[in-house]
C-alpha cells in the first residue's frame, strides 16, 4: 500500500502500487460514492454532478473536457444490457403480459441509466486510476 502526500495537490492518496489492487481500492470507494483516490465522503454536488474537486485530496476530477463521456457510454450500455437481461428473465420466470412486460422494459431502460450515474461516474475515475496511477511521471494532471 502506498500512502503519500501527492506533491502538485498537497493532498494525501492512499491507494496500492499494484493496479489491480489498486483498481479494487478505488471501485469500492467509488461504489459507495467516496472519492476513489483518497476515501472521502462528499464528492458529489448533486445526483447528476461531481465537484470539480475532491473536498479532502483536492484532486481534479476531469482533469480534461470530454474526460467523462466514455463513463456515459458505458453507463448506457450496461444498464441496458441489464434492463433487457430483466425483462428476458421476466418473461421466462413470471405470466406477465406482453403490455406489462413493455411497461417494466420501459422503465427499467429509463430509470437504470439515472440511477446508476454516479456510480459509473466515480467507476470511470477508478477504471482510469487503475491505468494511470497519481504521482509524478504519471502523464495525468491533479491540480
Ligand atoms: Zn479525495
Amino acid at each position: 500500500m502506498v500512502s503519500m502526500i501527492d506533491d502538485e495537490t498537497g493532498g494525501s492518496v492512499d491507494l496500492p502500487r499494484r493496479p489491480a489492487m489498486r483498481f479494487r481500492r478505488a471501485a469500492m470507494r467509488s461504489l459507495s460514492r467516496r472519492c476513489p483516490y483518497c476515501g472521502a465522503p462528499g464528492i458529489f454536488a448533486s445526483w447528476f454532478s461531481l465537484k470539480k474537486r475532491c473536498p479532502a485530496c483536492r484532486t481534479l476530477f476531469a482533469y480534461e473536457d470530454g474526460y467523462f463521456l466514455g463513463a456515459y457510454a458505458v453507463n448506457l450500455v450496461t444498464t441496458e444490457l441489464l434492463a433487457f437481461g430483466l425483462v428476458v428473465w421476466f418473461l421466462v420466470a413470471t405470466d406477465l403480459s406482453v403490455l406489462h412486460l413493455q411497461i417494466i422494459g420501459v422503465t427499467l431502460a429509463v430509470a437504470l441509466p439515472i440511477i446508476l450515474f454516479p456510480v459509473a461516474l466515480s467507476l470511470w475515475m477508478a477504471l482510469d486510476l487503475a491505468l494511470h496511477p497519481p504521482g509524478q511521471g504519471s502523464g495525468r494532471p491533479r491540480t
